[in-house]
């Protein structure tokens, strides 16, 4: 019986597993499908950390965490978790390879993943020239000309990656103004090899048996326009992984707004008790690898109590 399960291997996941850990819990495992680090890894610099100078990708940041837990006894279990459900106070961790493990809490941060745009051709070329990760993909259109559709700090922070990179960036955003923070938006501004194409939806993505070839953009005015780039990478934001927490019945284990997000009070405990969803994944997230971390640490504090009331 683990006295807390955490699932999830982002910034939030391996933050609770440092902080139970040395917090005195002996039987805490982390569960978590792929290398822990989290989203953040698939970012090419990060300049928002506190302590954080100079340029470093998301993967230097995040490198240290996982040894860091595990010197304080946090055990990694790398395996996808189907389903996380509750027998009296006793939570089940259903895992991928169809065995159960029991444990006292559950801090769950799974995160978010990319959202796809929804036009034609995109599920197609998915993995032939359309890609959500600059730093994954970036690298095969050297040289040449790609798109970029999102008007978020995501998509202008990986345009910025991505004109070092290629020879010129076409940033096809919905709208004239961006989301992203305003500074990013003046080094969009500044960078010569990026080409902005607003107020464009993608119509379409379009290519042959090699891959993509182009794609065409519509306009406010209804006015279409083909773009002919090998690569088109899509950021238009994130959905939350809430999967795990979805019952057999259909039902969520605990209370979720229309999004899906996880209602949490600023304990991060959710509507079960000994169930405390952290990160991205909550209601009200800031969507940053801080708060995913420090909602990480609050939660692990209140497990700590949690667990204590409970066995003693
Ligand atoms: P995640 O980082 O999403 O981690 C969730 C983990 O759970 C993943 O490792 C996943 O594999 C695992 N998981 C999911 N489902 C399961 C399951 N069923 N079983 C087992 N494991 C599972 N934030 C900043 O502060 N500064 C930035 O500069 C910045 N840049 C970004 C650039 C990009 C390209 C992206 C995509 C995001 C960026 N962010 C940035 C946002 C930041 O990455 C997130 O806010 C942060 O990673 C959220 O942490 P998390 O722990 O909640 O979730
Ligand atoms: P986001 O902020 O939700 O932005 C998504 C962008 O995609 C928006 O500009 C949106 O347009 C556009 N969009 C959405 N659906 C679309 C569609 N179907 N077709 C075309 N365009 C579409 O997502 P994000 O940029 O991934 O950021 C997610 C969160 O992570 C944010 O909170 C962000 O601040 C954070 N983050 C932070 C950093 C950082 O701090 N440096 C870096 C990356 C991400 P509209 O603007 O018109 O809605």
């Amino acid at each position: 019986m683990l006295d807390c399960a955490i699932i999830g291997g982002g910034p939030a996941g391996l933050t609770a597993g440092l902080y139970t850990t040395r917090g005195g819990l002996e039987n805490v495992t982390m569960f978590e499908k792929g290398m822990p680090g989290g989203q953040i890894t698939q970012s090419s610099e990060i300049e928002n950390y506190p302590g954080v100078t100079g340029e470093i990708t998301g993967m230097d940041l995040m490198m240290p965490w996982p040894e860091q837990c595990q010197k304080f006894g946090l055990k990694h279990a790398m395996v996808e978790v189907t389903r996380v459900s509750k027998e009296g106070d006793i939570f089940k961790i259903h895992k991928g390879d169809g065995t159960i493990e029991e444990a006292h809490s559950v801090i769950i941060g799974t995160g978010s993943s990319p959202r796809r745009a929804g036009f034609a051709g995109e599920d197609e070329f998915f993995g032939r020239g359309v890609s959500t990760c600059a730093t994954c993909d970036g690298f095969f259109y050297k040289g040449k000309e790609v798109a970029v559709i999102g008007g978020g700090d995501t998509a202008l922070e990986e345009a910025l990656y991505l004109a070092k990179i290629c020879s010129k960036v076409y940033l096809i955003h919905r709208r004239d103004t961006f989301r992203s923070a305003p500074n990013t938006v003046e080094r969009i501004k500044r960078t010569q090899n990026i080409e902005l194409v607003l107020n464009s939806i993608p119509d379409e993505v379009y290519g042959d048996k090699m891959g993509v070839t182009g794609i065409r953009v519509k306009n406010n005015d209804g006015e279409l326009r083909d773009i002919e780039v090998p690569g088109v990478f899509t950021f238009v934001g994130n959905d939350v992984n809430n999967q795990t927490l979805i019952q057999e019945d259909g039902s969520f284990l605990c209370d979720v707004n229309k999004s899906g997000e996880v209602i949490v009070d600023i304990s991060m405990k959710t509507s079960v008790e000994g169930l405390y969803a952290t990160g991205d994944m909550r209601i009200a997230a800031p969507k940053q690898v801080v708060s995913a971390a420090g909602d990480g640490a609050v939660a692990a504090l209140q497990v700590i109590s949690y667990v204590d009331e409970k066995l003693n």
